[in-house]
């Protein structure tokens, strides 16, 4: 395992560690995949399924071969992550996204309820491995859940920033049941960020942030999975929500990965859908800028995305370019919509992770994305780690075109009344 600058293409000393460059760039890991053999590594994946109790039971260490080959099992904190359900589209979520071939990722259903644990997995292990016990990150509520869970698991510490506005109050509960020290402070997402790239070290922290090379390693693992259970060949798309960008970068790093050691033949088409509110991402690439602006005061009710400056940018157009992909963003009403439409198909998500399905139902209608394609749309967190969005969109009648709004019903109980309240309730 090397680590090599993105933008300069520097390479860190052997047995380094640091998560920038000199040159400010970020860094990525190179692996040695001289002696990687498709064909029996396809065998060796396969028979790890059966797996119940080993680090290889985990849907990330599964890969390990192509995540980090060089962490010591000792070193390894794992809950199983992954192996998340691949649920084909219901006939509403066809007819909603346009096209019928289509199917969910559901890593929702990862231990703390979210994908931030295929990468803090990896992240937290390889801390671990260099001899850290205490862990930092800085987020807008889900990788602060994830480094929580895992340090507390691992019987280590963490201390997670959290900026004091427009956060999910359920995530921060969570994260502060796992014993993290949670501090929060005036200032956005991309402040806290600053503040560790400068102090960690000093701190004595080892940073969980997607600027931890590691994170986009494990987060590899979803596309490792999506790609096994189509049997290595994989749709004509992949939808995702786009935030700090990490989720985007690790998917074509795991695509590039596929491709180049041939386990798949051909590249599935990328589609990253960010929030009209915090779309920095998409602006750039509409305009065919060089640069990204960063949007010094983002919001979207998909607190997820609420990023103004994403780090990966560089990586996650180099993921666009190599794979055909495109960028689209969508408005607040139609991500709860789509959301509404994923929860009352029985798998359900939170508000940013449905961006996905409300973009690829822009895709298709723009005539973008043809209606005989497949695609899988990945979605990344868990429906109550937003309870809040369900309260305003079922209760509090705060979006008045929720067209799923399933409100309470009251009874007096009588079988005249529940009688009433079930006609026409097929
Ligand atoms: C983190 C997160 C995102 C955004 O992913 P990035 O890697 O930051 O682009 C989307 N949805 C959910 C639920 C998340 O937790
Ligand atoms: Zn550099």
């Amino acid at each position: 395992m090397k680590f090599v600058c993105s933008a300069c293409g520097e390479q860190l000393p052997e047995g380094t560690f640091v998560y920038q460059c000199a040159c400010g760039g970020l860094l990525e890991v190179v692996h040695d995949f001289a002696k990687v053999d498709a064909e029996q590594l396809k065998r060796v994946f396969a028979a790890r399924l059966a797996e119940r109790m080993s680090i290889y039971a985990s849907g990330v260490w599964r890969y390990k071969e192509l995540i980090a080959p060089e962490i010591a099992e000792s070193a390894i904190c794992t809950k199983y992550e992954g192996n998340t359900g691949l649920y084909a589209a219901s006939e509403p979520l066809q007819r909603f996204g346009g096209l019928r071939g289509l199917w969910f990722k559901a890593q929702s259903e990862n231990p703390s309820g979210s994908f931030k644990d295929n990468g803090m997995t990896v992240a937290v292990s390889h801390g671990r491995s260099l001899g850290y016990n205490k862990f930092a990150c800085t987020s807008t509520g889900n990788t602060s859940a994830s480094l929580a869970m895992y340090a507390a698991f691992a019987g280590d510490t963490s201390c997670v920033f959290v900026p004091d506005k427009d956060i999910s109050l359920n995530k921060v509960l969570q994260t502060l049941s796992y014993g993290s020290k949670v501090i929060r402070f005036a200032g956005t997402y991309d402040d806290g960020i600053l503040f560790l790239e400068k102090h960690a070290e000093a701190l004595g922290l080892y940073v969980c942030n997607s600027i931890n090379p590691l994170r986009i390693e494990g987060q590899k693992s979803i596309v490792y999975e999506i790609a096994q259970s189509f049997n290595w060949q994989l749709p004509d798309w992949i939808v995702l929500p786009g935030g700090a960008l990490s989720n985007a970068t690790a998917l074509g790093k795991g695509l590039r990965d596929l491709k180049t050691l041939g386990f798949i033949e051909r590249l599935p088409r990328v589609a990253v859908v960010q929030a009209e509110g915090a779309s920095p991402f998409h602006r750039m690439m509409a305009e065919g800028a060089e640069t990204l602006t960063p949007e010094r005061a983002p919001y979207t009710r998909a607190s997820a995305l609420n990023i103004g400056n994403p780090p990966s940018w560089r990586k996650a157009r180099r993921v666009l370019e190599e794979t055909g992909g495109v960028t689209l963003s969508v408005s607040d009403a139609e991500i709860l919509d789509a959301k509404a439409v994923i929860d009352r198909s029985g798998i359900g998500c939170e508000p940013a992770s449905a961006a996905a399905l409300a973009g690829l139902r822009k895709l298709v209608r723009d005539g973008d994305a043809d209606r005989d394609e497949t695609a899988v749309c990945i979605l990344t967190g868990h429906l109550l780690k937003d309870t809040d969005a369900l309260r305003e969109y079922h209760l509090d009648g705060k979006w008045p075109d929720a067209a799923h709004r399933n409100a309470l019903q009251t009874s007096s109980l009588t079988r005249e009344d529940v009688g009433a309240h079930l006609r026409g309730f097929a």
